[in-house]
């Protein structure tokens, strides 16, 4: 249960009447919300007078139920704006990791001349062998925070463990929660008490349910800027890496209130099949789109079989533009 505070109540009111339900308090934009398990369903008599409105739920995703609040969430990155009653596609690109300053500036300058607002690159990689390229860490972080100093670029990067958790708070625009670290709830929790938007990918594992319950973590630290990424799920299917879920992309436009962004690059792991896939996502009518591309990708020290090179991602961007168009959305 969602319940709304009256603005004036005070804060002994509030800790006692959150005191009774188990619920969380939620502070975010001055208002004060409590949240309890959605096994509550009604509220002491007692405790009506402080109410100023409240929302019942059949399961735990709750704040970004699609029925609370008055539609689509809306998310600000820089000077961009997506979800909310916007047509708005944010097109992110660029290497899966910052690997040297000369990579990164080609992958900066790929995006200014082609009019792409945000850039991508990994510093700290959560690899699944402990012996392959593991990031540049802050080296990298610099590197990128140069990149938007000198081409005024968004800067989207993620975080692998809880260690460098502000770090990364601090240099990027977008903060990424990759797919091995959706369960991690230091971050979770870390990324509820920050003031970016924070773009949270689905483990390979994870139902829809134990996805936006992840969200849900965020959103109730007080962070309401929060952006789905579906980035492929693990079937029994083994010719492609993965299997995009664009299913459960309907699922969760249909059901939650959170802007959504496709990733087919780590999906299907193949640059090959990237730009259909990317079409396709663009059909889907979401948020955003997320796509690897490397300077040259056979010599990317991660990720390398699925990166886009820059001549193929420039042919696909335009192929993108035209579809917007045809979509009546804004690539941005
Ligand atoms: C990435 O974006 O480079 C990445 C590691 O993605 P994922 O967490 O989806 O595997
Ligand atoms: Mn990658």
């Amino acid at each position: 249960m969602i319940i709304h505070l009256k603005k004036d109540t005070g804060e002994k009111q509030v800790q006692d009447m959150a005191d009774s339900l188990e619920a969380m308090i939620v502070k975010s934009n001055g208002h004060i919300t409590l949240v309890t398990s959605s096994k509550v369903k009604v509220v002491n008599k007692t405790y009506e007078g402080l109410i100023d409105d409240y929302f019942v739920f059949d399961t735990d995703i709750q704040l970004a139920h699609r029925k609370y609040g008055s539609g689509k969430r809306e998310v600000t990155i820089g000077s961009i704006k997506i979800g909310g009653k916007h047509r708005n596609t944010l097109l992110i690109a660029g290497p899966c990791s910052v690997e040297s300053e000369e990579q990164i500036t080609q992958s900066a300058e790929l995006c200014k001349s082609l009019g792409i607002s945000t850039l991508r690159a990994g510093c700290f990689k959560p690899r699944t062998s402990p012996y392959t390229f593991q990031g540049m860490g802050l080296e990298g972080l610099k590197l990128l925070a140069k990149m938007r100093e000198k081409y005024g670029l968004n800067i989207i990067t993620e975080v692998r463990d809880a260690t460098h958790v502000a770090d990364v708070i601090e240099y990027a625009d977008i903060v990424q929660i990759g797919a091995k670290a959706m369960y991690d709830h230091g971050i979770l929790r870390q990324c509820g008490k920050a003031n970016k938007p924070i773009l949270l990918k689905r483990s390979f594992g994870a139902t829809l349910q134990e996805f936006v319950q992840a969200a849900e973590f965020i959103l109730s630290g007080g962070n309401e800027q929060v952006i789905l990424c579906e980035r492929g799920i693990r079937t029994f299917e083994s010719k492609t890496r993965f299997t995009l879920d664009l299913c459960g992309t309907a699922y969760l436009k249909e059901h939650t209130n959170l802007p959504i962004i496709l990733d087919p690059s780590h999906a299907i792991g193949y640059a090959y099949g990237v730009p259909d896939l990317a079409r396709a996502c663009l059909a889907m009518g979401v948020e955003g789109l997320l796509i690897e591309a490397h300077p040259n990708p056979k010599v990317a020290k991660s990720d390398a079989g699925q990166q886009l090179d820059h001549d193929t991602f420039t042919e696909l961007h335009k192929s993108l533009k035209n579809l917007a168009k045809a979509l009546d959305r804004e690539l941005i």
